[in-house]
């Protein structure tokens, strides 16, 4: 079964917004696999964010990622990755569809509440780097 990993990121957190979150999730029939809150270390996000080395964006992304703990969840079902990133909606929040994530939830293209995996593909490299962090059994 398809699987996508989902990062309810530092602001999203702090401001108590996990629930909400996840009950997004459920409501369109996901399953949640595995959960776990956790400081990210800057050795997973450099992993994690390695497409976007070299962007003018990475360090503060990096810097903001580490900042405070997050809540990581692999959701499995069908067509998940895609299904999660229509829920999650665009990078920018003030881009994104009413009713999606960061529509609600978002502050800034930075603070945008949600991280979904792009691609199946994605999905599996960012299980693998996050696996032991998040004590998650392959
Ligand atoms: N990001 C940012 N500034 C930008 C683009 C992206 O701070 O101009 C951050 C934002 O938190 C985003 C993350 O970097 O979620 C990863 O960027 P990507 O383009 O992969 O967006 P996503 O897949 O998260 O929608
Ligand atoms: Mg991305």
């Amino acid at each position: 079964m398809e699987r996508t990993l989902v990062i309810i990121k530092p602001e999203a957190v702090i401001k108590k917004l996990a629930g909400r979150i996840i009950s997004i999730y459920e409501d369109n029939r996901l399953n949640i696999i595995h959960a776990h809150r956790c400081l990210p270390t800057k050795e997973v996000l450099a992993k994690h964010y390695k497409a976007l080395q070299g962007k003018d964006f990475y360090d503060s992304v990096v810097q903001f990622m580490s900042s405070s703990e997050v809540i990581v969840l692999i959701l499995e079902g069908e067509n998940v990755v895609n299904i999660v990133r229509e829920i999650n909606g665009s990078t920018n929040p003030l881009k994104a569809k009413p009713g999606t994530i960061r529509y609600m939830y978002g502050e800034t293209v930075q603070e945008n509440a949600v991280h979904g995996s792009e691609s199946v593909e994605a999905a599996k490299e960012e299980i693998e780097i996050w696996k032991d962090l998040i004590r998650f059994e392959i």
